[in-house]
């Protein structure tokens, strides 16, 4: 780590675990990302989709990517504006897929900077006042345990790629035809909204998890031994089955969703084979 006025960079080997680090981070009074806390992986994993949650992206904090050029066999540093982030998502999973093994990661942090917060569901479990990054980290690690996204080896739940689908990005248009065809469903009541968000593209997120919860989709759904988390309707858990019928259960979930809005949901986990 080497610290310039209340800049700290930091620099971390691809293997490192990636909590470790934001566990360290925070210990260290070092913000930037506390939001991220409990994702599991490794560091070299994290600029592949840009990992990111309750608000927080690590593109946020990167300064630089060191990797090993399959093509050119050579090393070079990439710049973040090279890695080409986006929402899940950068140059690493598009054009250069399979191109680059990462070695490190550059990280520019803040010295008792304030934590990220704003996503909804986090300030209103936060409460008021001004928290410290380190009860931001276990008010993220409750609220993610709660839904089954922290890694436990002894929860049944917990059998699980995470979320398995990302957030719809949109045009406005389209989500006013999804907010017109919830309330024409009476799945939106009167006075209540329709969670999303503008993104900086022009775009509308909108937020999976609820377009699968009130396209009628059942968390606990189960069809030969995989289902919807009991806990968090993005989640889909292993009960005994296999990845055909894993990967049929998410066809089920996406069916219900785009008769009910029109809305495609993308699947969030690579897969391979
Ligand atoms: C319970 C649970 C919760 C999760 N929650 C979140 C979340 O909140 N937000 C989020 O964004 N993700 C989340 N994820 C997804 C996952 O944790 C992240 O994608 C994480 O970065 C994966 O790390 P990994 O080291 O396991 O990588 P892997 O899953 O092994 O690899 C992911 C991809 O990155 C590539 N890769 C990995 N390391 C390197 C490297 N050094 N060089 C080049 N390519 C590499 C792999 O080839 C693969 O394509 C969750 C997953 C689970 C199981």
């Amino acid at each position: 780590m080497v610290e310039a006025g209340d800049t700290a960079r930091v620099l971390l080997c691809a293997g490192e675990p990636w909590d470790d680090f934001v566990a360290w981070s925070v210990a260290q009074g070092l913000a930037g990302v506390e939001c991220l806390s409990g994702i599991p992986g490794c560091v070299g994993a994290t600029p592949m989709q840009n990992v990111g949650a309750y608000g927080q992206e690590v593109s946020e904090v990167i300064t630089g990517v060191r990797v090993w050029d399959r093509r050119e066999r050579s090393q070079r540093t990439l710049h973040p504006r090279e890695c080409a982030f986006g929402y899940r998502d950068s140059v690493f999973k598009r054009e250069a897929r399979g191109r680059y093994a990462v070695l490190s990661v550059a990280f520019a942090l803040r010295r008792d900077g304030a934590p990220a917060l704003r996503y909804g569901e986090l300030q209103k479990a936060l409460g008021e006042g001004a928290p410290t990054l380190a009860r931001v980290r276990e008010t993220v690690l409750s609220l993610r345990r709660a839904k089954g996204m922290v890694y436990d080896p002894d929860d049944p739940e917990g059998r699980t790629a995470g979320s398995f689908f990302t957030n719809p990005l949109v045009t406005p248009e389209s989500a006013e035809a999804v907010t017109a065809a919830a309330r024409a469903k009476g799945v939106l009541r009167e006075g209540e909204a329709m969670p999303q968000w503008p993104t900086i593209d022009g775009r509308v997120k909108l937020a999976a998890g609820w377009l699968i919860e009130r396209a009628g989709v059942k968390k606990g759904w189960t069809v030969d031994g995989a289902g919807v988390s009991h806990r968090h309707a993005l989640a889909l858990v292993n009960r005994g089955g296999t990845t055909r019928s894993l990967l049929a259960m998410a066809e089920r979930v996406q069916s219900r969703v785009r008769e009910a809005f029109g809305v495609t949901l993308e699947i969030e986990p690579e897969r391979v084979g």
